[in-house]
């Protein structure tokens, strides 16, 4: 009984030895990431940020759906991207402890730069149109908007716009370069239309894939 365990195990064993590929050397993965990118898709959960006049769409839906699309841009481009969500939630309970949790991965070490995904609101519905805002006097956080923002402008047909500076936490708080993205405005019919339109969410991000690669490849 014991011999004809060991006889059939050998054959199992030989068998196995034969159907199996020959050894293939050890590889690492193909190429390691090019760049280390941090997307930020604002608001999310209980916080849905500004809302669209017409249709009320959210602001934090609209954020993941363009924030996805350019993660893929990045990643297809060889770039490893870090999300601070991957869904409609917040990160936190609170605003307070969504904003620990959102600045914590913001400032994760060995990133080159960090992007936050938003949409606008303004008082003058005719106000429309993509805005780069970067930490004012931040010189690298500048070079980085302004790629974005001709990027963007570019790829939407759009005529070039300045990027602008501001004082906002995303900006502020990572060491790297780092801007916030708004992409329309939600109270001007044109851009909440475009917005929702999934063609069009694709040239935005693909501007803002664009210009982020465009900047972390100057030398
Ligand atoms: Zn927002």
């Amino acid at each position: 009984m014991k011999r004809s365990l060991l006889l059939l195990l050998s054959c199992f064993l030989l068998g196995c030895a034969k159907l199996s590929p020959p050894c293939a050397p050890y590889e690492l993965a193909a190429t390691p990431p090019v760049y280390f990118v941090i997307l930020d898709y604002g608001h999310g959960g209980f916080d849905c940020g500004a809302t669209g006049m017409d249709t009320g769409v959210k602001e934090s839906d609209l954020n993941l759906l363009v924030g996805e699309r350019v993660a893929r841009a990045l990643e297809d481009r060889g770039c490893f991207v870090l999300r601070t969500r991957t869904d409609a939630d917040a990160l936190g309970a609170t605003k307070r402890d969504d904003m620990a949790y959102r600045g914590a991965i913001l400032c994760t070490d060995g990133a080159d730069c960090t992007v936050s995904i938003h949409m606008n609101k303004f008082s003058d519905r005719s106000v429309k149109g993509p805005m780069c805002y970067y930490q004012a006097g931040a010189g690298e956080g500048k070079a980085l908007a302004d790629c974005v923002i001709e990027a963007v402008c570019l790829s939407l047909g759009r005529d070039p716009r300045p990027a602008n500076p501001g004082n906002n936490f995303v900006t502020r708080l990572p060491a790297v370069p780092s801007v916030l993205v708004e992409c329309g405005f939600l109270s001007n019919p044109e851009d909440e239309r475009n917005l929702r339109d999934p063609a069009y969410q694709q040239k935005l991000a693909d501007g803002i894939a664009e210009g982020i690669l465009q900047y972390l490849e100057q030398p």
